[in-house]
């Protein structure tokens, strides 16, 4: 292996052209710290089996690391609504299935509920050991375990699409790969590579992204979660659409990623964000937020679409003076973009209901309150089809962008967004209604899974 000149590799990036000039390459070879990491023990949340009560704390040994593998010290978590049903073991609130990833694997030869497995898809914490291949990370990092990776190399990636890295559909339970052991032998895998519900995460570099911040541990828990990280992309995110200065905007539901998608429109410098979710105390956070506006659906049921309109309204429909509506042909406007953000029941709420727990009838309005020529960006996961009006769908100029993680480049994106939160842009705080310690997790996510909380952070 090459040497460096005793200069680590952080020292030689940092230095810039002082450091080239002075003859270190680019090209050497990183110099890790060896992984040695003895058996050592942790505490995890272990889901196996199935139905309700199939979660528990246990201690587990862990694996030695190798390859591309981090491990990771969780520092905090996030807990994400779409992973509720794995942990909580419950049937769903509708008693159809469960919606699924387009980017799901094939069912193989294991059934992932027969395996031990750490749930949760990321979070943040500080690196504790790397793989001899490891070239993104060294010990001692601040990093954020993303729930999309990003390879950089796929063909994918380097279309300038990293949410749909190849990665992502290598995550079926064939694909796991133990990293650690129960005290019955049973072997431990993590949910999607990267799990988070436990003292230690262990992935592999592609989902690791580093910070180099100093914030708070829940507050910086919040904005890398992958909710706020899709709600921000969703808003910001060059590679789907983003927000213009000055634009109309209207964010269909409010949970922890629409929440973000309206201060990412606030940040861009939108001038009207419209706000619509049928629980209360969501709507009157949106408005805390960001939101100019805040519509519940389940009073203005079909008129929903006629109330955006008229909040998006132009100064003038005048024609050839900068009219968007001339001679009064299409009521009002229509939001320049419309984020998405409301999806399927998994559970039946315990506050406010929306109009259609298959999250369908959102979808579908959504797309109908953007202005023609506008841009609907899509983020949630939905039962069913929807239906268009065909012409509107053809002709209506309307875009259509979809998208994992709002279409976040996590590498790019990541510690942009904790910039916004440095700059006391993005408001964690009033995002992360429950804070809880390791050992009170279920609890708190029943209180997500039911929606009486925002989300919950967990933290060490
Ligand atoms: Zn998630
Ligand atoms: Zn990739």
């Amino acid at each position: 292996m090459k040497r460096t000149q005793g200069m680590t590799r952080r020292k030689l990036l940092g230095g810039g052209v002082a450091a080239v000039a002075a003859g270190a390459t680019l090209l050497a070879e990183p110099q890790q710290a060896p992984a040695v990491v003895t058996r050592r023990r942790f505490r995890a949340w272990i889901s196996r089996g199935d139905g309700p009560g199939r979660t528990s704390l246990q201690e587990v040994s862990l694996r030695p690391i190798s390859g591309r593998q981090v491990l990771v010290r969780t520092e905090a978590t996030n807990l994400c609504y779409s992973n509720a049903p794995a942990v909580l073991g419950q049937a769903q609130a509708t008693g159809t299935p469960a919606p699924q990833s387009v980017l799901a694997a094939p069912s193989g030869a294991r059934r992932m509920n027969d395996l031990a497995v750490i749930q949760g898809h990321g979070g943040i914490g500080v690196v504790e050991a790397v793989g001899p291949e490891v070239r993104r990370v060294q010990v001692g990092d601040r990093v954020c375990v993303s729930g999309t990776p990003q390879c950089g190399s796929c063909y994918r990636c380097v279309r300038g699409r990293s949410d749909m890295c190849q990665f992502l559909s290598a995550i079926g339970a064939d694909d796991l790969v133990a990293i650690g052991d129960l005290g019955d032998g049973s072997p431990v895998y993590e949910n999607s590579h990267i799990g988070g519900l436990a003292e230690l995460m262990v992935a592999p570099e592609e989902w690791i992204v580093p910070l180099f911040t100093r914030a708070d541990t829940v507050e910086l828990g919040m904005v890398c979660s992958c909710v706020s990280v899709a709600g921000l992309a969703a808003a910001t995110s060059p590679n789907l659409a983003p927000v213009e200065p000055a634009a109309g905007v209207a964010v269909v539901g409010c949970g922890p990623l629409g929440l973000s998608a309206i201060q990412g429109a606030r940040i861009a410098g939108a001038s009207t964000i419209i706000a619509i979710d049928p629980i209360r105390v969501r709507r009157e956070l949106a408005l805390r937020v960001g939101a100019t506006h805040a519509l519940d659906p389940n009073v203005e049921r079909d008129m929903v679409i006629q109330k955006v309109r008229e909040l998006t309204v132009w100064p003038t429909d005048r024609l050839w003076a900068g009219g968007r509506n001339p001679a009064g042909r299409r009521p009002g406007a229509g939001a320049d973009f419309v984020i998405e953000a409301a999806g399927a029941d998994q559970f039946p709420p315990k506050l406010e209901a929306g109009p259609d727990p298959s999250g369908i009838l959102p979808m579908q309005q959504a797309y109908q309150m953007c202005s023609l020529g506008g841009h609907v960006i899509t983020t949630s996961l939905v039962r069913g089809n929807i239906t268009l009006p065909g012409t509107l769908f053809s002709i209506g100029g309307v875009t259509h962008h979809g998208g994992q993680a709002g279409g976040a480049s996590p590498l790019r994106d990541i510690p942009r967004f904790v910039r916004y939160l440095e700059n006391s842009q993005f408001n964690s705080r009033a995002l992360a209604t429950l804070v809880v310690p390791l050992r009170d997790m279920l609890d708190a996510y029943t209180q997500v899974a039911y929606r009486t909380t925002v989300t919950a952070i967990m933290t060490m």
